[in-house]
């Protein structure tokens, strides 16, 4: 049981690439790895070094440096199961219910379809950390290129099971845009209004609105609110299946 240290780096337009360190054996992680330079600079700064790669998904914003940094430093690169193909360089598949451990701490794997045929979650429980990839960004959720809503309300419902404080570090930095499709949907909704009051002083400022919060996702983010009675009206889905609800909202979105 050991808690992580996590660093955020911003890359590429809106990508963020997380290391997770744990300083009781100096293991380091990174999620995600875009672009390999940013997170050599970043690891030197630290004075870490890298032991693994952990991937949520095949997409290049999310695996284009795995082989760069491999060849670097020696890591060891895990992965989606489901996808294993599509993901360069992978040494260990987990899938749904596995456990994988960075130095002493130990994340449950996730797989959260949807946004891609294979992509999983890793949750830090003892860190109260959540890489969601791009399954759950703040106020929205991943495109579904390969999946079904029904598997997408499916896979976020795992998250929504997890304790409120888990903080969300989400692959991009999406919020504001996602925001105002929000606001589009469900106007009336308080805590989203004050949420969006807020992300709009950051980003003014140039500041990252991630890691945001389970809870706050809850309270704000349409595509975790189909039973919204405001939502469904917005979307003219009053008492509809929620799976439907979901899609509309997401259709919605696509074209916003
Ligand atoms: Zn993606
Ligand atoms: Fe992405």
């Amino acid at each position: 049981m050991s808690k992580l240290e996590i660093y955020q780096i911003a890359v590429l337009n809106d990508n963020y690439v997380y290391l997770a360190h744990d300083a009781e054996t100096g293991a380091t992680a990174v999620v995600d790895p875009a672009v390999g330079g940013p997170v050599l600079d970043a690891l030197a700064a630290k004075s870490w070094k890298l032991t693994h790669i952990l991937n949520t998904h095949h997409h290049a914003d999310h695996t284009g440096a795995n082989l760069d940094l491999k060849q670097q430093t020696d890591c060891i690169i895990v992965g989606p199961k489901a996808d294993a193909e599509r993901i360069p360089g992978i040494d260990v598949e987990v899938s749904d219910g596995d456990t994988y451990a960075v130095g002493n701490a130990t994340a449950q794997v996730f797989d959260v379809p949807g946004h891609t045929r294979g992509h999983n979650a890793y949750w830090f429980a003892d860190s109260d950390a959540l890489f969601s990839g791009d399954t759950l960004f703040s106020m929205g959720c991943g495109r579904l290129f390969e999946g079904t809503a029904a598997q997408m309300v499916n896979s976020l419902a795992k998250f929504t099971a997890l304790p409120d404080k888990t903080q969300v570090f989400c692959a991009h930095e999406y919020t504001q845009s996602n925001g105002r499709f929000a606001l589009s949907v469900e106007p009336k909704n308080k805590a989203l209004v004050d949420r969006m009051a807020e992300v709009d002083q950051l980003r003014k400022v140039g500041k990252p609105t991630v890691p945001s919060t389970i809870a706050i996702e809850k309270a704000t983010n349409p595509f975790l609110r189909p039973s919204s009675a405001e939502l469904q009206k917005m979307v003219g889905l009053v008492g509809a299946d929620l799976v439907d609800v979901f899609a509309e909202t997401r259709k919605l979105k696509d074209n916003f």
